[in-house]
């Protein structure tokens, strides 16, 4: 069992305080390893999904190193800068760096696609000591002059893995190209596919390794079920589903924003408020919808797999696949947004009969059949059979009363007519 206390780690003071207040009691198994090993200074791979406290495991030592070391920034630039490969997220690891460094009075940038530049190139004006962004903006303003990489002493790139996913990957290594050589590195992902393999050498030299448990560990304490329903009836299901108060704050998954779009249009004539956030939706929508979400003025908020990247929501209730993901870990992902810091949740699949093989892989991988949940939507609800769920015509069935054999079709037989 950990019984390690944050002062144990040797954490200064200002951070032990802000821990303090924010009820951190126990470092997480990934805390407890990563904290000594990176107030030593060595670099890091930690191979961590997200919800087991791996944000608090890189910002508190560097929070640490700042805090102690406090050269001031050149104008434009940073002097640590993390790289995260979506916006959510961003802003996320943003706002947990400054929850837990409050007391340090040290400057914060957060620099990221889809919004106007002006303020962030005036936020950067005098150089900030923490600098969080998306790849593609920040080289886009390094070319404008607008950011100088010269002074990054500390690097962190979060979700190696999904930057890869995203096609961030090459816009890292170029960025990891402009950087001091003399720095601190740290890398987090959830796997460990060639091309990140390949951007750690590139980050790092010798390094501390440290793996923590498998995420099929945190679906255990989630109380999963899936219920089989025709994609034509999702909707009329889920409207019924939420129409019970005990799911009291829920994220409906959609695999494409068309679908989160949709969903949350359709919630919207069903009486239920919702919003959607997805790629394609602005910044601040996005961030108007979390911010309602996270407040509780919002109960249900409909996204896609990438969206909900660094949606960290205490309190979600229910997780809602309205559609299987195909990558299996995207499940755990999901339901990982419910039964945080300890709590239990409710995580229901809908799945059409065409999602039964993505059904198979998520039961592969998180070790166990999902329990079948009966719906009872009522008859009037369901929308008549129609298309490919019609009878088939007992005429083609074999065995069937009146099955018919099909008339033989004549084929010219090979060779024959050469002879
Ligand atoms: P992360 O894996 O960094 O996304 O963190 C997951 C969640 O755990 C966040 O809500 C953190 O605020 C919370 N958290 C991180 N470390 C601790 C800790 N030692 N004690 C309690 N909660 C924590």
């Amino acid at each position: 069992m950990n019984t390690t206390t944050f002062e144990a780690l040797g954490l200064s003071e200002p951070l032990l305080r802000a821990l303090a207040e924010e009820n951190y009691t126990q470092p997480t198994p990934i805390q407890t390893r990563a904290i000594p090993a990176l107030l030593a200074g060595r670099d890091l791979l930690g191979i961590a999904q997200t919800g087991t406290g791996k944000t608090a495991a890189f910002g508190l030592p560097l929070l640490h190193h700042l805090g102690q070391n406090r050269t001031p920034p050149a104008p434009k630039g940073a002097r640590a800068l993390i790289l995260a490969p979506t916006r959510e997220l961003a802003v996320q690891i943003d706002q947990s760096l400054k929850t837990y460094g409050r007391h340090l009075g040290l400057r914060h940038a957060v620099i990221l696609g889809g919004v106007n530049q002006t303020r962030q190139v005036n936020a950067m004006r005098n150089g900030v000591d923490i600098l969080v962004a998306t790849p593609g903006r920040l080289l886009d303003l390094v070319s404008q002059k607008h950011i100088r990489l010269d002074g990054v002493r500390y690097l962190i790139v979060d979700e190696a893995d999904r930057m890869m996913d995203m096609g961030f990957i090459r816009d890292v290594r170029r960025i990891v190209g402009l950087l001091p050589k003399g720095r601190h590195s740290m890398l987090f992902s959830a796997t460990m596919p060639d091309d990140v393999v390949k951007l750690m050498h590139d980050m790092m030299g010798e390094h501390e390794r440290i793996e923590v448990s498998p995420p099929t560990k945190t679906a255990d304490r989630i109380d999963q079920h899936v219920i089989h329903i025709d994609q034509r009836n999702k909707r009329a299901l889920l409207g019924h589903l939420l129409r019970d108060e005990a799911l009291k704050r829920v994220i409906v998954f959609t695999r494409t924003k068309h679908v989160a779009n949709r969903v949350s249009e359709d919630l919207e004539k069903q009486g239920i408020a919702s919003d959607a956030i997805h790629g394609n939706k602005s910044q601040n929508a996005r961030q108007r919808a979390l911010e309602g979400f996270k407040s509780g003025n919002l109960r249900v908020l409909v996204a896609t797999d990438i969206a909900a990247r660094g949606v960290d929501v205490d309190g979600v209730t229910h997780v809602i696949n309205f559609e299987l993901p195909n990558e299996p870990e995207s499940y755990v992902h999901r339901i990982g947004r419910t039964a945080r810091a300890g709590t239990e949740g409710v995580a229901i699949s809908f799945c059409d009969p065409a999602e039964k093989t993505h059904l198979r892989g998520i039961e592969r991988l998180v070790r166990r059949t999902l329990p079948v949940m009966a719906h009872d939507l009522p008859p009037e609800d369901l929308t008549q059979n129609t298309g490919e769920n019609r009878r088939p015509n007992p005429e083609h069935v074999p065995g069937e009363r009146n099955y018919r054999q099909p008339k033989r079709r004549w084929r010219p037989r090979s060779g024959r007519r050469a002879a």
